[in-house]
């Protein structure tokens, strides 16, 4: 996935360029011309324009691009948070609308959106065994059943999910839980677990010595 990132502010932008070339490959431009001319020379999957540029506003840059028939997914970003700016910018042709400051996960979560909108294609369910979620929905089902967890919960389980039936090691499943907190000595992370257990079945989350835990399908 190719995007474009347009944004005058020298620190945000570097943030954001070390943030999104993890997943996407990115170009980065600090004015309208350079937009311009890289918008000319490649093919984006998605726009990431702040307004207020050097050389100009974002907005009228989006106008050209719309009037010319460009259908490419367009997030603006912008501190500019009165509601007739963000009204003007959904408006003149922006797909969404993110008011700085905004949290990096909030940003790649509203990408990839934009991105499976524009593939025209819903997140595919993920399934180990008869344990199944929707990433779209944030639901786990069990044997067809939907499962009710709380939001811990389910990030526990999404995070084990994902590992792909390898174990998940005890500090990153708390990093899940807290962030980037310290909670040093809490068995919190085990109260978390038991309950899993005894929603799911004891066989389905696997203690690995030494390791974390596993998701297995039993
Ligand atoms: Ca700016």
């Amino acid at each position: 996935m190719q995007l474009l990132l347009v944004e005058d502010d020298l620190n945000l932008g570097q943030a954001l360029l070390k943030l999104l070339r993890t997943q996407f490959t990115i170009a980065w431009v600090r004015d309208l011309a350079a937009a311009r001319s890289r918008w000319a020379a490649a093919a984006y999957d998605l726009l990431l324009l702040d307004l207020g540029l050097p050389d100009g506003d974002g907005l009228v840059w989006l106008r050209e691009l719309r009037n010319a028939g460009c259908q490419t997914p367009v997030l603006i970003l912008s501190a500019r948070d009165a509601l007739d700016d963000r009204v003007a910018g959904l408006d003149t042709g922006a797909d969404d609308y993110l008011v700085k400051p905004f949290e990096a996960e909030e940003l790649l979560a509203r990408i990839r959106v934009l991105l499976r909108r524009q593939a025209g294609t819903a997140a595919p369910h993920i399934s180990v065994g008869d344990l199944s979620y929707a990433p779209d929905a944030q639901q786990f089902w069990l044997g067809g059943e939907p499962l009710r967890l709380s939001p811990q919960e389910r990030r526990i389980l999404v995070t084990l999910l994902h590992a792909g039936g390898k174990p998940v090691s005890r500090e990153r499943l708390m990093q899940q839980l807290y962030g980037l907190a310290d909670v040093g000595g809490s068995n919190a992370l085990e109260v978390r677990i038991h309950a899993l257990r005894r929603l799911l079945g004891r066989e389905r989350i696997e203690t690995v010595r030494g390791l974390g835990y596993r998701l297995v399908a039993p």
